[in-house]
């Protein structure tokens, strides 16, 4: 068959032996994918060729993946591991004000974000159940993590309230959602693109194919600007076993202090000569945050012996 020149393009659905590739005119065209290229995923900015005709919806080929920023992936049972999306611009962790706020959730999502190397945004939703005090009480605790550098945003879903800067942090680049069920996220994804259901993906593109269904990751672009990749699969990131190094490497302000306690297996306990405890005695790190690190820890050594894999 005779193939065009090259084309750069980007990855916008996966699907189980062909990817949906869009052109920078915002044309979409289903393509094959080369043996050679074993992984490709949403995200994934690519080179592809289109075919002289279209067989079998299929418009042609992709070539090659440029390097990716980063990539979003997960513990596999067979693979060992799974990539899930690629060239992540912010990780959106949402999490509820109601029924209580867990910053302990937070904090095992924030682990995720640093050792992915993706920028966090701490989004806290249903901020309409709370009175004047109770919203008092929760900047609060969110100051805990402004002061190590983490974006925070206060919203509702339901009354709209303060969705203006959640559409300014959407524009600047491609962001996921993450969070427990019934946090809020479908309400979210659903006032940010009104026409799209984002959950069961119906596709509608200018390629000829017409709608589909489909529960893989799709990359949406959001009408505020900014993308969006989504998929069932996407909202669960996160939720899976995590290691004790990166527990400890997944706390950024624990990182220039942890090398300077007298031991070096220091385990941040009752070790005499550790700094990490002395910085939380001098009010420098959160107590919070070092019950919680030791929380995530000691979660590890009861769930060691249980230990699954999301599919
Ligand atoms: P998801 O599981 O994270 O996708 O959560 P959903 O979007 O399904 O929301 C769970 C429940 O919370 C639903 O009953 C929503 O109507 C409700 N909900 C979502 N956002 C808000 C909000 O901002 N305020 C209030 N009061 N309820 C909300």
């Amino acid at each position: 068959e005779m193939l065009g020149e090259m084309q750069q393009g980007i990855v916008v659905t996966r699907h189980v032996k062909h990817a949906d590739v869009e052109t920078q005119e915002g044309d979409i065209f289903r393509c094959n994918i080369r043996r050679t290229l074993k992984n490709v995923v949403v995200g994934d900015r690519v080179s592809w060729r289109k075919g002289s005709e279209q067989l079998q919806g299929i418009s042609g080929v992709i070539e090659a993946v440029f390097p990716r920023k980063n990539e979003l992936t997960r513990p596999d049972y067979y693979d060992g591991i799974k990539i899930m999306a690629s060239n992540i611009d912010q990780i959106i962790i949402v999490s509820a004000v109601v029924p209580t706020l867990s910053l302990n959730i937070i904090d095992r999502y924030l682990v995720i974000c640093e050792t992915a190397n993706i920028p966090a945004l701490i989004v806290l939703n249903k901020i309409d159940l709370l009175d004047e005090t109770e919203r008092k009480a929760v900047q609060e605790q969110l100051k805990i993590y402004e002061n190590i550098g983490y974006e925070t945003l206060c919203l509702s879903a339901d009354t709209g309230e303060n969705m203006h800067a959640l559409h300014q942090y959407l524009a600047k680049g491609t962001s996921i959602f993450v969070g427990q069920s019934g946090v809020g996220k479908s309400s979210l994804i659903n006032q940010l693109l009104p026409e799209v259901n984002a959950l069961t993906g119906s596709v509608s593109d200018n390629s000829g194919l017409g709608q589909h269904t489909t529960t893989a990751s799709r990359l949406y672009h959001l009408p505020q600007g900014g993308q969006l990749i989504d998929s069932p699969g996407i909202r669960e990131f996160g939720l899976w076993h995590l290691e004790p190094e990166q527990i400890t490497l997944g706390y950024r302000e624990f990182q220039s202090i942890l090398g300077t306690c007298k031991f070096r297996d220091c385990k941040h306990k009752t070790d005499p000569g550790c700094e990490l405890r002395q910085a939380v005695e001098n009010g420098q790190i959160s107590a919070i945050r070092f019950e919680n690190y030791h929380r995530l820890i000691e979660s590890l050594s009861e769930t060691k012996s249980q230990r699954h894999f999301r599919k």
